[in-house]
């Protein structure tokens, strides 16, 4: 049987007209549960969250390496949200953050090959560009758009905040946390994962393809394939790679 976890929820911070953004690196206190709350101290300022939550736990098992999975491929189109990024975009990682089952030196080959297939996919209208390596573990408006492992309130295997100008949709800084609680691993494969453990690369793929603009989608019929399935699965990589309908909402984003 399948587990299903929810695959992270976006903070969408909108900026009202007339408002300019202040970078703060004090984390903001909003709770991890759906809805639209306003930003403290920052009159204006909404944030909307999303939150999947994780179903009931079974008793796990050692982690054996299962392959011929399939992954099959969708023309179920996928929305998109309210913001955008400009044509070049950096993004910092956090290889100290990552957990030992990883592996520190595998951070920037899954992180790059999830972001090449974005890329890609937005038509090369986004170029994504690795910038310095960080050691921040948190959310923050802090102009570091990170890629870390981290601590989260809740039980989100991975949290994508963000932060955008309400008025004009420009991405202003966009962070991705994986959630440490979990046990992860990476088989560097499309057809083969660690079966009770979260593939890293399955679910960053997932994450920042909200970096882009795209949403979650949570009909099972047209999108249980799609890397933006709101679902996600222990021992599962389909996410890995696109399905047409993850690539067409991509482009169309950038190629309207
Ligand atoms: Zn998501």
């Amino acid at each position: 049987m399948r587990r299903l976890v929810f695959l992270g929820f976006a903070f969408a911070f909108l900026f009202g007209l007339f408002m300019t953004p202040v970078l703060s690196a004090k984390p903001t206190d909003i709770p991890e549960e759906d809805g639209i709350y306003d930003e403290p101290g920052h009159p204006g300022v909404k944030v909307r969250v999303f939150v999947h939550r994780e179903r009931p736990a079974k008793p796990s098992t050692p982690p054996t390496l299962v392959c011929e999975l399939t992954d099959p491929s969708s023309p179920a189109i996928v929305g998109k949200e309210a913001w955008k990024l400009p044509s070049t975009w950096t993004y910092n990682l956090n290889p100290s953050s990552v957990p030992a089952s990883v592996g520190s030196g595998s951070l920037q080959t899954i992180a790059a090959n999830g972001f090449n297939d974005w890329q890609s996919a937005s038509g090369n209208k986004v170029h994504f560009a690795r910038g310095s390596d960080t050691t921040v573990s948190r959310q923050a408006y802090d102009g570091v758009n990170v890629v870390t492992w981290g601590r989260t309130s809740g039980s989100a295997l991975g949290v994508t905040y963000i932060r955008y100008n309400g008025t004009t949709g420009e991405a202003l800084d966009v962070d991705t946390i994986m959630n440490s609680k979990f046990t992860w691993s990476w088989s560097n494969s499309v057809s083969c994962a660690y079966s009770s453990t979260y593939d890293a690369e399955n679910i960053m793929t997932h994450e920042l393809g909200h970096w882009l603009g795209l949403t979650d989608e949570y009909d099972a019929a047209n999108y249980q394939n799609a890397t933006m399935y709101g679902y996600g699965a222990k021992g599962e990589v389909k996410k890995v790679t696109l399905t047409t309908g993850d690539s067409a909402g991509a482009f169309a984003i950038y190629n309207p």
